[in-house]
């Protein structure tokens, strides 16, 4: 099994379906991460075949609702000073706002200057959010 060294604070994301890890990491990223992230691909699990890990390093500022959207099967552990503090699992967020786009063209959410758009939860099985300006049902992919 591969060793990797583990963390002293931070959160590591464990049980992550092997091929999701990259989705998360691209997507975590992008929010402005600046603290070390290691991304672990394919390790053998026993309950999912083969997973992937991250871990973020000296950071408990990530976003975790958007997790849910990608992959419901994640373990949030939260590292402080070596010992592991807290254990959360991930779920599909019941609101989104802003994080993804109303699919009609004509939502007033599109024009410039307006606030953004909140989602709420439609169906959970297809990730379908309806938004709050025009009703309209957006599937999250
Ligand atoms: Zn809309």
């Amino acid at each position: 099994m591969l060793q990797v060294t583990g963390i002293n604070n931070g959160i590591v994301l464990d049980h992550i379906k092997a091929g999701n890890g990259l989705k998360i990491f691209n997507r975590l990223i992008n929010h402005d991460i600046d603290v070390p992230v290691v991304l672990i691909m394919n390790v053998n699990s026993n309950v999912l075949g083969k997973k992937d890990i991250i871990k973020i390093e000296d950071s408990f500022d990530v976003n975790l609702d958007v997790l849910g959207l990608i992959d419901e099967n994640i373990t949030v552990n939260f590292i402080v000073e070596g010992k592991l503090k807290e254990k959360k699992k991930v779920s599909v967020p019941e609101v989104l706002t802003g994080y993804i786009k109303c699919k009609n063209p004509r939502c007033i959410s599109h024009f410039d200057n307006y606030v953004a758009p909140q989602f709420t939860l439609y169906d959970r099985a297809n990730l379908e959010y309806v938004c709050s300006f025009c009703d309209e049902i957006t599937k999250y992919q």
